[in-house]
């Protein structure tokens, strides 16, 4: 089922409420920032779930979050898809950024200010290891920067997981 599709179904409220949170895994595994669970967790903290499960509001405030989230991505890819093909048209040889790149370069933007705050990800900073920011630490399989890289072997793409959400040390 699409994204939307799925969508559509935690919001009605004629469907039992089970089935309204499995809508919105669904959603998640369709898009998410930092992996299915790194991205459920966060979203839960957002919308202030803190017993087990979800209310009603909480669903639909996380569902909210998380669209936002990818309607941004929808527009910066089509963007970016337009430009690549002007490009090419005048290049031929023009090899635009793949899915993975362009992902990046997404969600550090989208990260910022705020938004970062919010996220629970401001001031997470780079990997120790990789160097890679921490932000694209999320999925299970580790670093998506190592991910998009294809000049780093496969041995060498970091694994380490990005850290518990944090909320911003006030500055003095
Ligand atoms: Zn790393
Ligand atoms: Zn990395």
């Amino acid at each position: 089922m699409s994204f939307s599709a799925s969508a559509r179904r935690v919001r009605d409220q004629t469907q039992p409420f089970g089935r309204r949170v499995m809508c919105l895994h669904e959603c998640l595994e369709q898009f998410n920032l930092f992996g299915f669970e790194a991205t459920r967790g966060r979203l839960r903290i957002m919308v202030g779930a803190t017993r087990q499960g979800w209310t009603d509001n909480q669903l639909l405030d996380a569902l909210d979050v998380l669209e936002e989230a990818r309607q941004s991505w929808a527009r910066f890819a089509t963007a970016d898809l337009a430009q690549s093909m002007a490009a090419k048209r005048l290049d031929r040889n023009h090899r635009g950024p793949s899915q993975l790149e362009l992902r990046r370069v997404w969600l550090e933007g989208y990260l910022s200010g705020t938004r970062a705050v919010a996220w629970g990800v401001a001031d997470l900073g780079e990997c120790t290891k990789c160097e890679h920011l921490l932000i694209h630490h999320g999925s299970r399989r580790g670093c998506a920067a190592c991910w998009a890289s294809p000049d780093i072997d496969w041995d060498s793409r970091c694994r380490r997981r990005i850290p518990a959400f944090r909320r911003p040390s006030p500055h003095p």
